[in-house]
């Protein structure tokens, strides 16, 4: 899961930190300890590490933070602030030429996913109403195109292809003006890797670069790599001045370190992330929503808006209010388990939920295909006064529904429960969500 380790850590140091009555600057300092390990651990490069500690420690030893009511709340709202920071603050959005054709390069080393990501991006900028083309510049790996075609065949996006004779530079040319004849509005260019940085591959990309004008030059790093995807990040916004990083396989168990470093070592800004293999599995990538899931908040918003783009608006917005208040049933349950398994992977959907690191009935929701038919199938020999209103359940319809569903009275008990952490889980983050909005805190 998406930076296990370093979250369960931030948690355990913060958790101390709650635990005492009064906070010290003692105290805080210990907790800066703690947090400043954690970091490392997570492979974030050392002087980021400095930088970001001193930075929080000077804001939370203030008076006013150690006097206040909740202290340890301050201490941890100030980390997800300067975390929010160190990731570039605001979200950085995708330019777009003022008239089209915008033209993208895509750069990266081989493996780090560019060829994916290349069709991952064509799919969002479908869905934003754009008609993407997708030019195949990498021309040293005949596999290159046609996995360029393959992508481009299932998402129905055009492709441009000279075949692999012809000169990278020709090839990004005549495709941006193939665009303009076609009246394509995003060109996204699928330029060639290598496995390690190299003067003729940064030649060739600076030729492409002064060639097509993009409006992007976006690098594509595997966030797996650590802090050598901050170097080859430094090294190529060097030579090629890129306009935004995007990570991939942070859905792997990347322990987070390059998220966490490469704005603040290249000043660039991450603009997407990769979070499966799938083709909908890109992301914006929103520093305060990542802070939020680093420290074990959830990231209720982009689950939200996953959900809206799995089920239409108007229920999603609908299901939002229900799940705030904590009134939503069984079918609602229903309803959510089928749009999520349009969503995506569910232990990474979870992982968005506040607290899920801690809550043991949540633990076990991880659920499998045929744990869902299970539930689906239990759900559904609930009468409707059940659904709507699982409190009258007791023993004797529990043991009907197993019969009636062909599971135990166990698996009827055990979904009941979860159900219900999931309702209390909701109530709270209903509380939270609208303290925050009172104090204008964090998330
Ligand atoms: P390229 O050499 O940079 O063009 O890399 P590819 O696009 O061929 O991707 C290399 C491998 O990484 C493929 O198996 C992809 O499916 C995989 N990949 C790309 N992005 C992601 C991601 O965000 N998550 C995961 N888990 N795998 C990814």
């Amino acid at each position: 899961m998406l930076f296990e380790s370093l979250t369960s850590r931030l948690q355990e140091t913060f958790q101390k930190l709650r635990g005492k009555g009064k906070v010290t600057e003692a105290d805080v300092k210990e907790a800066m300890r703690e947090v400043r390990l954690a970091l490392l651990e997570a492979d974030v490069s050392l002087d980021v590490v400095k930088d970001f500690i001193a930075r929080v420690r000077e804001r939370a030893v203030g008076q006013e933070v150690l006097k206040s009511l909740t202290p340890a709340q301050q201490v941890i709202k100030i980390v997800h602030d300067e975390l929010t920071a160190l990731m570039g603050g605001q979200a950085a959005k995708l330019e777009l030429a003022p008239t089209p054709p915008t033209v993208i390069l895509m750069v990266g080393l081989q493996g780090a996913g560019k060829t994916t990501t290349t069709g991952k991006l064509a799919r969002y900028l479908q869905k934003q109403g754009k008609k993407p083309l997708l030019v195949a510049a990498d021309v040293y790996r005949p596999a290159a195109i046609r996995q360029l075609q393959v992508l481009g065949e299932q998402i129905a996006a055009p492709v441009f292809t000279m075949g692999e004779g012809a000169d990278p530079v020709d090839i990004a040319k005549a495709g941006v003006e193939h665009a303009k004849g076609e009246r394509l509005d995003v060109v996204l260019i699928d330029t060639a890797g290598r496995l390690h940085v190299n003067e003729e591959l940064m030649d060739e990309l600076a030729r492409i670069r002064d060639a097509v004008q993009p409006t992007e030059i976006l690098l594509v790093v595997d966030a797996m790599t650590g802090q050598d995807a901050v170097n080859v990040a430094r090294t190529f916004h060097e030579r090629l001045g890129l306009t935004g990083v995007i990570l991939t396989k942070l859905d792997g168990d990347t322990r987070g370190g390059a998220a966490l470093s490469v704005r603040a070592v290249t000043g660039c800004p991450i603009k997407f992330a990769g979070m499966g293999e799938k083709l909908d599995a890109l992301e914006p990538f929103h520093p305060d929503r990542m802070a939020s899931r680093i420290l074990g908040m959830g990231d209720v918003l982009t689950l939200i808006e996953k959900a809206q783009a799995a089920v239409d608006a108007e229920k999603a917005a609908e299901m939002q209010q229900k799940l705030i208040r904590a009134e939503f049933t069984f079918d609602d349950f229903l309803e959510q388990l089928r749009a999520v398994r349009q969503m995506g992977p569910l232990e990474e959907l979870l992982a968005m939920l506040p607290g899920m690191g801690q809550l043991k009935g949540m633990k076990d929701l991880k659920v499998d295909e045929k744990q869902l038919k299970r539930i689906e199938a239990i759900i559904l020999s609930m009468t409707p006064e059940e659904r709507a209103n699982p409190d009258i359940l007791n023993p004797s319809r529990k043991r009907r529904i197993a019969a009636g569903s062909g599971t135990s009275l166990q698996d009827v008990n055990r979904l009941v429960k979860q159900f219900e952490e999931m309702r209390k889980l909701f109530k709270q983050f209903g509380k939270m969500a609208k303290q925050a909005k009172k104090r204008r805190g964090f998330r």
